[in-house]
């Protein structure tokens, strides 16, 4: 072996003050503090689940068609049982609502989650292997109001954070009888034309038919211009659901487009389907996507369908679109005090000092090393502190410290046995 280890290819670290393309952490625990408030103020509770999960619950309630569970897990055995990284969390939520029976609690569940998930695409910007997504689920109604919420709710993240330049496309995908009616007439209406489709489209023309309306091939834009439509297919209930949520989101003044070839990756879905893009991030510009799933719970065991809708989000592509639209972004936390010493007796006493004023509460840093003070005082700059204390072995025969406010420049000598009380009333 040569040289250090390195990250593994698309997974990355999160550092303190890093530099593109790196992710800075004081950015990344802003964005998870706008989604944690956000999600409070919507009466969502957290749910924090495995990172680990049975392969038989994601291959199932995902499906065995999709691209996830075919060609993107990471999985492994141990003994007689199959494990996955887990690629989503909408399916896990589901195992947890079930597990703990939550059904049995009063009203509908509001659920919201963010973590790592994993998955063994090609690395690209926006696409990685480890990537963490947040998202909120409402388990117990088709109420179509509860659509409209966990778009709101969505939304509302992404406007707390002041990103513009997004655009929600909705659809409805019908119920579990429409889905193979139409599939089966996109297929026949398809096949004739089998040789002009790409290589991946004939792929899925025989698995997962509807994905070929994503597509993002021109030439294959323009054939299903003329294939059968999805809504054309929609039973009344979906269709009256749909005309609801459509409303909603209009008197919440949410701007939405109707994209009738909006199909899920996910074969879960049924009814509300939707997705949010930007502009500014490249290929890869889905910042979010969701949805209702009430077929995922018998697909994972369940006796009878559990109504529930929900998003999804990448963070690593919210980032993206925040770095894109240039906002303000916080900085690394200033320090309150930065101690100084010089010599081994003042070294001491400083690091004595540091835990007492950082047990009333301040944020206080000290090199532990006996450089100069002109390298020491370097340190004190950048880590922005409002004071530094100078302890010199000298000076503390007599008892004394320096104290200088980086603020006004202005320095003094102070007695030790009243510097602890002089900072924290000063600074807290
Ligand atoms: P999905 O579960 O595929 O609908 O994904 C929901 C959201 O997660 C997407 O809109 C992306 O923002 C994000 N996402 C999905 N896969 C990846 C990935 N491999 N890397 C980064 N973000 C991803």
């Amino acid at each position: 072996m040569k040289g250090t280890f390195q990250t593994i290819e698309g997974t990355s670290d999160l550092l303190s003050g890093a530099q593109r393309p790196l992710v800075r952490i004081e950015v990344w625990r802003h964005v998870e503090h706008v989604i944690h408030t956000v999600m409070h103020r919507h009466g969502f509770a957290e749910i924090r689940t495995p990172v680990l999960e049975p392969t038989g619950l994601v291959a199932r309630g995902i499906g065995e068609l999709t691209d996830i569970v075919s060609k993107e897990m990471f999985t492994f055995e141990r003994g007689d049982t199959s494990y996955v990284l887990r690629p989503e969390l909408t399916a896990p939520i589901m195992r947890a609502y079930l597990q703990h029976h939550m059904e049995q609690k009063p009203g509908v569940q509001r659920l919201y989650y963010i973590g790592p998930c994993f998955r063994a695409e090609r690395p690209q910007k926006g696409r990685y292997r480890q990537f963490h997504q947040f998202g909120a689920e409402i388990i117990g109604t088709d109420d179509p109001r509860a659509d409209a919420e966990v778009i709101a709710v969505m939304m509302d993240i992404y406007r707390t954070l002041e990103l513009t330049k997004t655009q929600l496309r909705i659809n409805t995908l019908g119920d579990a009888e429409t889905r193979p009616r139409f599939r089966k007439a996109l297929v026949k209406y398809l096949t004739p034309h089998r040789e002009a489709l790409t290589k991946i489209s004939r792929e899925r023309l025989s698995r997962n038919p509807l994905r070929i309306l994503d597509t993002k091939v021109e030439a294959e834009r323009v054939l299903l211009e003329d294939a059968p439509r999805l809504l054309d297919y929609i039973d009344e209930d979906s269709r009256g659901s749909y005309e609801a949520l459509k409303g909603l989101l209009q008197s919440l003044s949410i701007s939405f487009v109707e994209d009738p070839m909006l199909v899920r990756g996910l074969d879960y879905y049924t009814q509300t389907a939707f997705e949010l893009e930007h502009a500014g991030i490249g290929a890869q510009s889905a910042l979010a996507g969701g949805g209702r799933y009430d077929l995922l719970a018998p697909a994972i065991g369940a006796s009878h369908p559990v109504p529930a809708v929900g998003f999804a989000a990448g963070m690593e592509r919210l980032i993206l679109a925040l770095e894109a639209s240039e906002l303000l972004m916080p900085e690394e936390h200033p320090f309150d005090v930065w101690m100084i010493a010089l010599g081994e007796t003042a070294g001491r006493e400083a690091f004595l000092l540091l835990q007492t004023l950082r047990a009333a509460g301040l944020r206080v840093g000290m090199e532990l090393g006996y450089r100069s003070m002109k390298a020491q005082m370097r340190l004190a700059n950048r880590a922005s502190a409002q004071q530094v204390v100078i302890l010199a072995d000298r000076e503390l025969e007599a008892e004394l410290a320096t104290v200088k406010d980086m603020g006004t420049g202005e320095q003094s000598m102070v007695p030790l046995a009243r510097l602890a009380d002089n900072l924290i009333k000063k600074l807290n």
